[in-house]
């Protein structure tokens, strides 16, 4: 039954390469055009969000925001982000065995636009929590599965395959990029509401590329279910989704009676859950019986990287929460004759992406089989975090107070976008190849469990930091990065080895 169904997928696997017009954009299938401009409309959307929500949430009301705390601002912020990453889970799972990922990453994308259209009429927290709820579930949908379609279109040995993801890459920032720049400025300048709205506007795009596109260019990439319900499983499966729902249910409404659901409550349970649900991920993979003793070595090799993978993108995302605080309250934002709206700093990440990652894959490629290895590209990556930290620590301690010029703040973006290009391209890969094989379909979930996990961190210890303890919390955390750098560094021996010949 089981290798019936693995032949079936391998014929399916040419018949849907063949399906897809192999050349018409840049050299690559034409579908990549379909999946470059749904997601970067997408990552527009959604990173254009994130540069307004953060000011809106603690911006007073008689300014048009919600009027938050800053330290609850950033909670929220990290939670939200915790939970899109999580919600991966779920929109992997209903690919694989209900949707099929052109449809599920079509219908996730209608959510997010909901998502966004909520928070373009003024409607205070309930608004708020209704547009995550949407956004959440809708980018679970939707993230993970355009990226898996991207691979579909490639056959197993053609070359253009890692090209064609970098294309895509170049796709997420460049909306990551011009995102904050519109949806921010309009935001900020004019209307919170306004700017909300043209992230809709942005993802109602992306949907229109992809409906008016997908059947010409994507062929049948996306189109099947993988792994399909059977009729037994989906009595089982209705049945579980049953009880967890009344279970669910039952906490909120008992802990909301017994006054216990609270922002900071939820903040915990959140917090607790991203590092169970990746533990719980990878006892169950290590323990399962179809995992061979190299897959479990292999697992082992894994586990110090995803604890790097955690650390650097708990500092990447205060990218965009604590620096975004940052940018507003401590940064000099008349600079050289020109008004800086403390959005636009989002839009430095991508851009330094966008500019140094064909330098960087340059790099590799000259160095061939010199250049470093998977744990040390992870070592770097946690170095270069933790000097971001560093480097935003220094004009607040020797400045001699007041405001700080913006090109700190540049400067500290400029050099965790150095580690994220250590990190970021090799991650999934990387976890691809060291995750066993009966569990490959999850590789993608399990990689997005950490940023999941580091935001999750983040809404616990983000609200600590103060302009009062500035110094030690970037010092703290900065710290901490340097020194799991150098483990890892020293481990990364170890590690290669533990991989049993993966590189
Ligand atoms: N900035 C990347 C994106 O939005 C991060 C993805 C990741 O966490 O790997 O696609
Ligand atoms: N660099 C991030 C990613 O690759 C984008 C961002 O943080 O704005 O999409």
């Amino acid at each position: 039954m089981k290798g019936n169904s693995g032949n079936h997928a391998e014929i399916n696997k040419q018949d849907i390469v063949d399906s897809v017009p192999q050349t018409g954009f840049f050299g690559h299938p034409k579908g990549l055009l379909t999946l470059f401009f749904t997601e970067f409309w997408e990552r527009f959307s959604y990173y254009g969000m994130r540069a307004l929500l953060l000011y809106y949430i603690y911006d007073q009301t008689v300014n048009g925001g919600l009027g938050f705390s800053e330290a609850t601002a950033v909670a929220i912020m990290s939670v939200y982000g915790s939970l899109v990453y999580m919600s991966t889970i779920i929109g992997g799972w209903l690919a694989d065995r209900v949707l099929g990922k052109s449809k599920s990453l079509f219908y996730g994308g209608v959510l997010i636009m909901l998502g966004h259209v909520a928070l373009a009429f003024p409607g205070g927290a309930t608004t708020l929590f209704l547009s995550m709820g949407l956004i959440i579930i809708g980018t679970g949908m939707l993230k993970p599965n355009v990226s898996s379609v991207v691979g579909e279109m490639y056959a197993e040995n053609d070359n253009r395959r890692d090209a064609g993801f970098s294309i895509f890459y170049m796709g997420i920032n460049s909306g990551a990029f011009i995102a904050p720049l519109i949806v921010g400025s309009v935001g900020q300048k004019v209307d919170y509401h306004l700017g909300f709205s043209l992230a809709a506007v942005g993802m109602l795009a992306g949907l229109l590329v992809f409906l008016f596109t997908r059947k010409t260019y994507l062929g049948l990439a996306g189109a099947a279910v993988p792994n399909p319900l059977t009729r037994e499983e989906r009595g089982r499966v209705l049945t579980r989704l049953g009880i967890g729902a009344l279970v669910l249910a039952a906490i909120v409404v008992g802990s909301s009676l017994l006054g216990w659901l609270t922002i900071r409550s939820f903040t915990i349970a959140i917090g607790v859950l991203g590092v169970l649900i990746p533990i719980a991920y990878f006892t169950v993979m290590y323990r399962s019986g179809k995992t061979t003793e190299i897959e479990r070595s292999r697992l082992l090799a894994y586990i110090p990287l995803f604890v790097a993978a955690v650390m650097f993108w708990s500092i990447q995302e205060q990218g965009a929460t604590i620096l975004g605080v940052y940018a507003d309250k401590r940064t000099q934002l008349d600079f050289m004759g020109i008004r800086i709206e403390p959005s636009w700093f989002q839009s430095a990440n991508p851009l330094f992406i966008i500019v140094l990652a064909p330098i960087f894959a340059w790099i590799w490629t000259r160095l061939g089989d010199r250049q470093p290895s998977v744990p040390v590209k992870f070592s770097l990556g946690l170095l270069f975090a933790g000097l971001s930290f560093l480097v935003i620590l220094i004009p607040g301690q020797f400045g001699g107070g007041g405001l700080v010029s913006p090109l700190w703040l540049v400067l500290s973006y400029f050099v965790v976008v150095l580690g994220e290009l250590c990190l970021s391209p090799v991650g999934l890969s990387t976890t691809t190849k060291l995750a066993p094989a009966a569990f490959s379909a999850q590789a993608m979930s399990l990689w997005f469990l950490a940023p999941a996990a580091a935001q999750a961190i983040n809404a616990l210890i983000s609200p600590l930091y103060s302009e009062a303890n500035e110094t030690l919390y970037f010092g703290i955390i900065g710290g901490a990065s340097l020194v799991l750098a150098v483990v890892l560094f020293l481990l990364a021996p170890i590690i290669r080895r533990a991989m049993r010949g993966i590189h």
